[in-house]
């Protein structure tokens, strides 16, 4: 028996497909476009689409520098990417000290105390230790704010032992192209960079990188879009989709003219339907805010199929999901429907839940089996 078979989850009914060779490219391509070198960001299972997988497939593409948000990613992860860079954008909290060396993690420092705290460290281990500075530029939601900054330009010593390998900025709106925010910050930025020690700088996220020369740093630090969330709002997206969701019929059955689907009958068949029951629902993050939205899905691709979209009916409920496939008789259970992919991308699917790609993609559960091309 294959590992696949003996997995509980060989019995999924809903199944993401992941081409990893389709994430390398996409790093690649972020690669030729930035000015300088590109991080991965992994954070949150690589935005669902599993960190233990794609971080090692990044790693073999040659990306040297990793991120994830919380300690407890970066620590899991450890193994699968030694010798490269590794930090928790979220910080490494008071403690975390011994468990941050034994494992080479870069702490990011937020703060004057989580400053100190690493000098102290320093000094205990005698050594100096590497770590990356974040300054808040306008976010106001994590690292060193003005005040602190202007302590840390009249005070230098305080570094004294911290080898700063960088120093960094998130933007606050990266994906709104003419947003008076982005020239602000990258200005704040460049000024907070020239009060502090010389030290290499990093600063666009996914959207930063499109956002021109001005927005280049030594390290770029891409989530988004190594993962086919479009940077580029707007307009059509420059990345390659490297997942399709797909979710397999239970049952099909035929209703009359006025009968209900699902709970509280909020859809009801205008003419004799034929429903099919897919085996996906809210509980795996296919949102309950999809009914009613024009949300649909289409039988398997390539196995001459009729591909006219199949729309879905009723209400999502929490593992469960229905839709209208009247028109296509040849569907039995078992068959699978593809929900999400290029036809309907993780960003089109956010827009009718009312939210954004990014929230569609880290909510996909742990009942949807992973499937991975190389
Ligand atoms: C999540 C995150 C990123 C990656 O952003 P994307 O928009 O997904 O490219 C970069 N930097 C920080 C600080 C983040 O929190």
């Amino acid at each position: 028996m294959t590992e696949s078979e003996t997995s509980p989850l060989a019995y999924a009914t809903a199944r993401l497909e992941i081409d990893l060779g389709a994430i390398v490219a996409n790093w690649r391509d972020l690669a030729r476009r930035h000015d300088g070198e590109v991080a991965a960001v992994v954070k949150a299972n690589a935005y669902g689409l599993g960190a233990e997988r794609v971080a090692p497939a990044l790693l073999e593409g040659g990306c040297r520098h990793f991120f994830t948000a919380h300690l407890s990613e970066a620590l899991a992860l450890r193994p699968l990417l030694p010798g490269v860079m590794l930090a928790a954008l979220n910080g490494a909290p008071a403690g975390s000290e011994e468990i941050c060396l034994e494992n080479d993690l870069w702490p990011v420092l937020v703060s004057l105390d989580d400053i100190a705290r690493w000098q102290a460290t320093a000094r205990r281990v005698g050594r100096k230790l590497p770590v990356i500075l974040h300054v808040d530029t306008g976010m106001n939601r994590l690292g060193l704010d003005l005040p602190e900054l202007s302590v840390l330009a009249a005070e230098p010593a305080r570094l004294a032992g911290l080898d700063l390998r960088y120093v960094m900025t998130h933007l606050v709106a990266a994906e709104v192209a003419d947003s008076p925010s982005n020239g602000a910050q990258q200005a704040r930025f460049a000024e907070a960079c020239a009060a502090l020690p010389d030290a290499p700088r990093c600063l666009a996220n996914s959207s930063g990188i499109f956002l021109g020369p001005d927005f280049a740093s030594d390290l770029a630090r891409p989530g988004a879009a190594l993962f086919g969330i479009n940077p580029t709002p707007g307009r059509t997206s420059p990345m390659r989709l490297p997942m399709r969701l797909l979710a397999q019929i239970l049952q099909v059955r035929t209703i009359g003219i006025g009968e209900g689907v699902g709970y509280n009958s909020v859809w009801r068949a205008g003419r004799a339907s034929r429903i099919a029951t897919l085996g996906i629902g809210y509980a795996d993050g296919w949102r309950r805010r999809f009914a009613g939205q024009k949300v649909m899905a289409w039988a398997g691709p390539g196995r001459g199929f009729d591909e006219r979209p199949i729309p879905l009916v009723g209400r999502v409920s929490m593992d469960l999901t229905t839709c209208d496939v009247t028109d296509h008789p040849e569907l039995r259970p078992g068959h699978w429907l593809e929900l999400m992919g290029p036809r309907q991308t993780p960003d089109a699917l956010g827009a009718m839940a009312g939210t954004i790609g990014y929230e569609i993609l880290t909510g996909l559960g742990p009942r949807i089996q992973r499937v991975y091309a190389p």
